[in-house]
C-alpha cells in the first residue's frame, strides 16, 4: 500500500524536522508518495502569499498532510497559515496527546492524556467589535452541531484506542447557555456510548487544579476551543513541554498532522532542533491511516532513543543534531 501524503516542510526549523521525519516514516516500510508543498515565508516573496491555493488543493486531493511549523509574519497583514488551513479545510478536531516520556524531565512519570479541542467556534469565531472608545465585545458561539461533532470524535477516539473515560470540560455554572449547550450536547452523545465509555464533566478551573494534582485520574478530555487551547498547553507542560508535543487537526475530509511548537527561527538551518514532536505527529498520521503497527513502532523507537539519552538534541540534554536523532530513531524502527 502506498499513501499519497501532502508534505509541507514549513519554514524556520521546519524543513530539517521534515527531513528527519520522512526518514523515520519511510523506515516503517510503508510506501509514501510525498506531494511536497512549500508554504510560509519563502512563498510570500515568490507567490505573494504564505498559503498558495495549490497547498489546499493538494491536501484536499490527498486527504492527509504532515506539516512543519510556519512563521506567522508580524505586522505584514498575512493571517496565520495555521489558522487559515484549519478554517479552509474545516479541521474541526484538534487532538493533542500528552504522554510522559522517560528521558524528558517533568514533574510526573505516568501521564497519558488525550486532549480533544473543538477547533472551529467559541470565542475563536473571531466575532468581536469595539463598543465606543472604552469597551469591546467578543462573541462566544457554541452550537449543538459542532459540540456533538467534537464529542462524538472524542468518544469514537476512546472506543478505537481502548480508552475508558471521556471528561467534558466547561464553565456551565457561569455561562449557562453557551457552555450549558456544550455540556448538554456532550451528555447526549455520551448516552450513545453508555456501557462502553464512561462520561463525566468538570468545571474548567477545577479541571486545571485536578490535572496538576491528580493527572492520573483523567483519560480523554473534550473541550470547547478556548479552554482546549489553554488546557492542552497545560497538559504539554505536565509531560515536559512543547518540544515533544505532537498534534493533529482532523476534519471530515482532510487531516493535517503538525507539532505544537513553532518555527523557532533562531535555530533554523543549524541542525539543532528536536524533531520529536513532528515525528510523533507522523505516528498520529499512521494511526489515522489505520497503520497501527507502524505507528506503535515509530512511537516505541522515539521513546527508546529518548530514554537511552545518548543521541538526543540539546533541549533533552544531549548534543546530537536533528539529523542524527532522526537517523537513530529510523534505525530503531
Ligand atoms: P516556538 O515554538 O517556535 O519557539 C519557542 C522556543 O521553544 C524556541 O526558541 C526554542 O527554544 C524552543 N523550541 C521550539 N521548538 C523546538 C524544537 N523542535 N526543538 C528544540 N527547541 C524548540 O515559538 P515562538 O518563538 O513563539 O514562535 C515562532 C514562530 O512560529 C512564530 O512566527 C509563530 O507564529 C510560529 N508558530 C507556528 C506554529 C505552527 O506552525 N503550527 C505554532 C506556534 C507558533
Amino acid at each position: 500500500m502506498t499513501y499519497s501524503v501532502t508534505l509541507i516542510p514549513g519554514d524556520g526549523i521546519g524543513p530539517e524536522l521534515a527531513d528527519a521525519t520522512r526518514g523515520v516514516l519511510e523506515a516503517t516500510g510503508i510506501g509514501f508518495d510525498w506531494d511536497v508543498q512549500e508554504a510560509g515565508e519563502a512563498t510570500i516573496a515568490a507567490e505573494g502569499t504564505p498559503l498558495p491555493d495549490r497547498v489546499l488543493e493538494s491536501i484536499r486531493r490527498n486527504g492527509v498532510a504532515i506539516k512543519g511549523p510556519i512563521t506567522t509574519p508580524v505586522g505584514s497583514g498575512f493571517r496565520s497559515v495555521n489558522v487559515s488551513l484549519r478554517q479552509a479545510l474545516e479541521l474541526y478536531a484538534n487532538v493533542r496527546p500528552a504522554r510522559s516520556m522517560k528521558g524528558v524531565a517533568s514533574r510526573y512519570e505516568d501521564i497519558d492524556l488525550i486532549i480533544v479541542r473543538e477547533n472551529t467556534e467559541d470565542l475563536y469565531a473571531g466575532i468581536e467589535h469595539r463598543v465606543g472608545p472604552d469597551a469591546a465585545e467578543s462573541i462566544k458561539i457554541i452550537t449543538r452541531a459542532a459540540s456533538q461533532r467534537i464529542a462524538r470524535y472524542a468518544f469514537e477516539y476512546a472506543v478505537n484506542n481502548g480508552r475508558r473515560k471521556v471528561t467534558a470540560v466547561h464553565k456551565a455554572n457561569i455561562m449557562k447557555l453557551s457552555d450549558g449547550l456544550f455540556l448538554e450536547s456532550c451528555g447526549q452523545v455520551a448516552a450513545e456510548y453508555a456501557g462502553r465509555v464512561d462520561f463525566e464533566d468538570r468545571i474548567v478551573d477545577n479541571m486545571c487544579m485536578q490535572l496538576v494534582q491528580k493527572p492520573e485520574l483523567y483519560d480523554v478530555l473534550v473541550l470547547p476551543n478556548l479552554y482546549g487551547d489553554i488546557v492542552s498547553d497545560l497538559a504539554a507542560g505536565l509531560v515536559g513541554g512543547l518540544g515533544v508535543a505532537p498534534g493533529a487537526n482532523i476534519g471530515e475530509t482532510a487531516a493535517v498532522f503538525e507539532p505544537v511548537h513553532g518555527s523557532a527561527p533562531k535555530y533554523a538551518g543549524l541542525n539543532k532542533a528536536n524533531p520529536t514532536a513532528l515525528i510523533l505527529s507522523g505516528a498520529l498520521m499512521l494511526r489515522h491511516l489505520g497503520e497501527t503497527d507502524a505507528a506503535n513502532a515509530v512511537e516505541s523507537a522515539v521513546r527508546a532513543v529518548v530514554a537511552e539519552g545518548t543521541t538526543v538534541t540539546y533541549d533533552l540534554g544531549g548534543s546530537a543534531g536533528t539529523r542524527e536523532f532522526g537517523e537513530a530513531v529510523a534505525a530503531r524502527v
